[in-house]
């Protein structure tokens, strides 16, 4: 999908079935219409800005085995929100591809560094999704993308999670009002 610095593509374009292009009105989860196997972007040159401009954490980290190359593993993790946010997206063919080693170790391992330091782990099989802590995996259902999502740690040490209405078109989230009835609000 994009050009990276480090590290090419390759043969993969698993992000132009997993992500969401709005410039196109392609959900999340299903080929792109300008996607030719064996050919790629069918459109590349005139492809959407944000097609032009993704890159996925195997693109970004040069570290990273070859063996989790996105079309190999079957998940497409980005970081999103600034930095807030890792999701790990899985090719809805492969729903379980997000549970499955080295990526369910990893993803653990980010929930682990990074769950008291302002980001939060997600995986996703088309709108599906999961909030990866230390401990559990805690299946959210469907929220809607303007859904806040809160939760607080119960007196047996697991999560209560709320997800909240969708905050309306235009009106910006306010964590502090989610916090007034929560514990923690993980950033979306
Ligand atoms: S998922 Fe990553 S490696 Fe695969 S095509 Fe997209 S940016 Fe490239
Ligand atoms: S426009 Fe091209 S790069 Fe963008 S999702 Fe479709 S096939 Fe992929």
């Amino acid at each position: 999908m994009s050009t990276a610095p480090a590290r090419s593509c390759g043969s993969c374009s698993l992000c132009c079935k997993v992500l969401r292009v709005d410039e196109l009105h392609k959900p999340m989860g299903v080929w792109c219409s300008h996607f030719k196997s064996g050919v790629g972007c069918s459109i590349h040159g005139s492809h959407p800005a944000s097609c032009n401009n993704y890159q996925c954490l195997w693109i970004l980290s040069p570290t990273m085995p070859d063996a989790v190359r996105p079309d190999r593993c079957k998940v497409v993790m980005s970081i999103d929100d600034g930095g807030r946010r890792i999701i790990a997206r899985a090719d809805p063919a492969y729903p379980d591809a997000w549970r499955q080693e080295p990526i369910y170790g990893q993803l653990k391992a980010w929930a682990t560094a990074y769950w008291f330091k302002g980001r939060t782990i997600y995986a996703m099989v088309g709108k599906h999704m999961w909030l990866i802590t230390p401990k559990e995996d805690v299946d959210l259902g469907e929220p809607d993308e303007r859904s806040p999502i809160g939760y607080e740690v119960g007196p047996d040490g697991h999560l209560k999670v709320t997800v909240f209405p969708p905050v309306p078109e235009g009106v910006e989230f306010d964590p502090e009002a989610v916090k007034a009835v929560m514990g923690h609000v993980p950033p979306r």
